[in-house]
């Protein structure tokens, strides 16, 4: 061998002090998957020494990693002569190890990813791999913090404020894709709007606030009120709209009715305050002739104004021909 080729032997004791330190987890195996090399952040991490692994297989020290899953990586390394990886997102970790971090204390487990080398001899054959152990903890709890956060995101920004229903953009948009699955498939779905009667004067008489309280008190009846599949949305400032599944224009009235006698019995408690009121539902199921949603909350519009010209606190079911003027 030439002698500028030759490692010296202090580089060599550098290089395995700077393989200690490093702050990445390094095992050297032989192809029995005999562990060969041990680093302090193994040794660290794990609390066993590398006098006391050196020699040993791999999985018998560590029972809990999934045997055939990495035998089988660490075999192609051997055969291939080329790397492998696995990453924490599809595998949280390989070597179960506590995360000591303060900051990123939401995991419990360090998150790793991991690569296996081969190591090449001089006669060309692999005869060990190398397996490095980065700790991803802090990339990967953010990540899942901001997975989380987006979710809380998308809650709010479909959801009313002030009766945590769906807002009206979310609720439109689960009518159109009500409306299209009906047209698709010729199921029947129904649809309800309806309307606090004399609101104005309920905030002339009590104040917004108490209007606020009658507004909420109203959703939770109508919360009460439905089934699983129905789909109910704050439409406007005291109108609502429902989207009952899979239900006929008759169950749909049947709904309607038990939803106006349970408001028409509540009473709303404001301060001193105790206020009775009512309110007007239309009805309409999703006719076939129709070619767009709006014609469908069109057709429930009509029915509730009927309901308003008709003396109020009562349901309408729409019918074909009747007339939407007046509003
Ligand atoms: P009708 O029986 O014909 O429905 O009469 P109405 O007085 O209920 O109808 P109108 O639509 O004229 O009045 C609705 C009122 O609701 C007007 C508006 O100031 C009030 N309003 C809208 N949004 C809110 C809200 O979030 N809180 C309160 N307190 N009032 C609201
Ligand atoms: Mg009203
Ligand atoms: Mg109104």
């Amino acid at each position: 061998m030439p002698s500028e080729t030759k490692l010296d032997i202090s580089e060599f004791h550098w290089m395995m002090d700077m393989l200690q330190t490093i702050d990445v987890g390094l095992v050297v195996l032989n192809n029995k998957h005999q562990v060969q090399i041990w680093n302090s952040f193994m040794e660290n991490h794990s609390g066993l020494d590398p006098a006391d692994v050196k020699g040993k297989v791999l999985f018998d020290l560590f029972p809990e990693v999934p045997r055939d899953w990495f035998c089988h990586k660490i075999d192609s390394v051997f055969q291939l002569h080329s790397r492998a990886f696995t990453t924490w997102e599809q595998r949280p970790y390989v070597f179960k190890f506590k995360n000591y971090r303060t900051i990123t204390g939401t995991a419990d487990f360090m998150y790793q990813n991991i690569t296996i080398i081969p190591l090449l001899s001089l006669n060309g054959a692999v005869d060990h791999v190398c397996i490095l152990v980065y700790d991803v903890t802090d990339a990967a709890t953010s990540k899942a913090q901001l997975e989380q956060a987006n979710q809380k995101l998308e809650i709010l920004s479909r959801t009313d404020r002030l009766t945590q229903l769906f807002n009206r953009g979310h609720w439109e948009e689960c009518l159109a894709k009500e409306f299209k699955r009906c047209q698709r498939s010729r199921l029947t779905s129904s649809l309800i709007m309806f309307d606090i009667d004399h609101f104005k004067k309920v905030n002339d008489t009590y104040g917004h606030q108490a209007g606020d309280e009658v507004i909420r008190v109203t959703s939770q009846a109508l919360q009460d009120t439905l089934r699983q599949t129905d789909i109910a949305g704050r439409y406007g400032g005291e109108e609502f709209g429902v989207i009952l599944v899979d239900t006929n224009a008759q169950d749909a009235y049947a709904f309607a009715e038990r939803l106006r006698e349970r408001i028409e019995a509540l009473t709303v408690k404001y301060e001193a305050l105790e206020i009775n009121y009512t309110i007007s539902i239309g009805i309409s199921e999703i006719a076939s002739d129709i070619s767009e949603y709006t014609l469908w909350l069109e057709h429930a519009d009509i029915a509730l104004y009927h309901c308003k010209r008709n003396g109020r606190n009562c349901s309408t079911v729409y019918q074909a021909g009747m007339d939407g003027e007046g509003h």
